[in-house]
């Protein structure tokens, strides 16, 4: 491509120049920390989202260590307009987590809210989330969840605030006899997710289980 010979795609940690598809080259790929948690029992997304709601299962792709390269991958899908990355984190995903005892019905991703939305230009789950449904063959719903009001994660520390985020989300249809996997980019407090959580939880007979690109511990 013209572009690509004026500004060839680089390794995120090396600089090294890269195939576009790619993030990194192969030896910045070893200084990747994947989880393998897979849908473990005892891992810790399940044991943090223990304590808020009844999950059926949870697991993380990465880890999300401080001045790592998983870092800068999620920050470029985030904040530099890379939204194919979501396609990359979905790949690997799928090489490494099996869904066949842990079946969700439809795949869900968390909602930002409208302004935010717009000022990015992108969700950075949809690419994520339609490269595994594509993959697993499963439905995605991004309409379900809407964002109510727009909210910053540091003000969750405050207590008023977190009062006021009781009602942070909600659904826009009621469901039932679903099970939903809830897919959202870092795991940090868990405050997002849960309150996601008990909106669908509380719709109907429904189970919840939980994928996300990054553990932040
Ligand atoms: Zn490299």
């Amino acid at each position: 491509m013209f572009l690509d010979i004026f500004f060839p795609n680089r390794c995120l940690h090396c600089n090294r120049i890269i195939e576009h598809n790619l993030v990194c080259c192969n030896v910045c790929f070893e200084k990747i920390h994947f989880t393998n948690f897979e849908f473990s029992e005892d891992n810790i997304v399940k044991e943090k989202c223990k304590t808020f709601f009844p999950v059926e299962a949870a697991s993380a792709l990465l880890h999300f260590e401080k001045n790592s390269l998983t870092r800068k991958i999620i920050h470029e899908l985030k904040y530099r307009n890379r939204e194919n990355i979501g396609k990359v984190l979905a790949n690997w995903t799928t090489e490494r987590l099996d869904f066949r005892h842990n079946l969700p019905d439809l795949l869900v991703t968390i909602p930002l809210h409208e302004r935010k939305l717009r000022q990015r230009g992108y969700n950075q789950l949809h690419t994520f989330t339609e490269t595994l449904s594509e993959f697993y063959n499963l439905p995605f719903d991004h309409q379900l969840i809407k964002k109510n009001y727009n909210s910053k994660a540091q003000a969750l520390q405050n207590k008023k605030h977190r009062l006021k985020t009781e009602n942070l989300f909600s659904l826009n249809k009621n469901l039932s006899g679903k099970h939903i996997l809830l897919i959202d980019d870092v795991f940090t407090t868990g405050n997002t997710i849960a309150s996601v959580a008990w909106e669908i939880l509380k719709s109907g007979d429904n189970k919840v289980s939980v994928l996300v690109m990054a553990m932040d511990e």
